[in-house]
């Protein structure tokens, strides 16, 4: 039984992502004062939408200077802080040639500064990690080693690796060093929020999140000729932010918590954005037989390995321990990826038709 103070500060590590600008809208909505750590506060796109939003709701926005591979820089940030949310970590599946210095060092090392400055700062007493269901499960094929091919809290992510699934390890292995690290002293308490992919609108048109990426290749033709036969959990992005503040605030909150509305078909969210937006643009109708896509694979940027173990398994979350504990209640997801791709099409970020 935690109670955090709501007049102390409270901080949000990784500011600028997609996540992040909904969880500090919850938080100024509650009045709090944000201690809020960028890479460089200097550059607008990153900060513009929080300052913005520090403008129109009750709470107050302290920007600050930290970087995850930077081993001290969080320590001014948290100053004063009872809790803490650590949501940065680089979220990208293609587009790097080293998995190790684009992924695993900053999601390790990262997690491992921002615990550090966590030790060394007497006042926090907990930390909300923003994890992954990443960390559950590694490959679509290993749904069929667990009860109803449903992954739950208790599943850990045994098959990634620096060579295959590089972004699920790496967020692996800072969620299993942040247990670590929690279980080494009893001051402060751990809780992990591990969402399934993420949907709905940005606030920003900078993030790199490959939640927009995911979500472009249903405008720019990339599925046109069939959609792999692969299944997503799902998960509006203000459920994420509503999750997070949840895990911050309910005294009894502990251990992890699966944050996932339902799981869709890639063919299943053509679908949807197909309702709501008619033949303008080339969603998906078909599968991709599993066979082309494996001849295809290596030129279109995955390995056969990926598709062999990735395509034609469903995948299931089972959310019931947030809705338990949390009072979770989730959005429709259907509805949040229309309004998502609405909006990457008034950002410029897919081609209006
Ligand atoms: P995002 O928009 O790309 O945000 C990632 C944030 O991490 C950025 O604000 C970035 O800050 C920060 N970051 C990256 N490298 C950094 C470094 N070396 N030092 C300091 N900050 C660094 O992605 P997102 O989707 O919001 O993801 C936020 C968190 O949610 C991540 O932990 C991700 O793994 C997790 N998550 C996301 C999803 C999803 O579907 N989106 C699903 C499950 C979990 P700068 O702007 O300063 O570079």
């Amino acid at each position: 039984m935690t109670v955090i103070a709501t007049n102390k500060p409270v901080l949000v590590t990784g500011a600028s992502g997609y996540v992040a600008g909904w969880l500090i809208r919850a938080l100024l909505e509650k009045g709090l004062t944000v201690h809020a750590t960028v890479r460089d506060p200097a550059r607008a796109s990153s900060v513009r939408h929080l300052e913005a939003l520090a403008n129109s709701l009750p709470g107050e926005l302290k920007l600050f200077k930290a970087d995850l591979l930077q081993p001290g820089s969080f320590d001014i940030p948290m100053e004063g802080c009872e809790l803490v949310f650590h949501t940065a970590s680089p979220f990208v599946m293609t587009g790097f040639k080293d998995a190790n210095e684009a992924l695993l060092r900053p999601a390790l090392e990262g997690t491992r500064n921002v615990l550090d400055a966590v030790n060394r700062c007497d006042t926090v007493k907990r930390v909300v990690l923003t994890s992954s269901v990443a960390a559950t499960y590694g490959d679509a094929i290993d749904s069929r080693d667990v009860p109803r091919g449903t992954f739950n809290e208790s599943h850990w992510n045994t098959s990634s690796s620096e060579h295959h699934q590089p972004y699920l390890y790496s967020k692996t292995i800072a969620e299993q060093e942040a247990w670590k690290m929690q279980r080494a002293q009893n001051r402060w308490e751990l809780v992990c929020i591990n969402p399934a992919l993420v949907i709905g609108p940005s606030l920003t048109p900078a993030s790199q999140s490959a939640s927009i990426t995911t979500l472009q290749q249903f405008g720019d033709g990339t599925l046109r000729f069939g959609a792999p036969e692969m299944w997503n959990g799902l998960v509006d992005v203000r459920d994420v932010a509503d999750a997070h503040v949840r895990a911050g605030f309910t005294p009894e909150a502990h251990g992890r918590y699966i944050i996932c509305a339902e799981s869709l078909s890639l063919l299943d969210m053509g679908k949807a954005l197909r309702q709501h937006f008619g033949s303008r643009y080339p969603f998906p109708r078909r599968s991709l037989p599993k066979l082309m896509f494996w001849l295809v694979a290596p030129v279109v940027g995955f390995t056969r390995d990926f598709v062999a173990r990735n395509i034609g398994y469903p995948l299931a979350f089972d959310n019931q321990r947030s809705r338990r504990e949390l009072g979770m209640s989730y959005r429709d997801v259907r509805k949040g990826l229309q309004e998502h791709f609405q909006q990457l099409i008034d950002d410029g970020l897919v081609k209006k038709r």
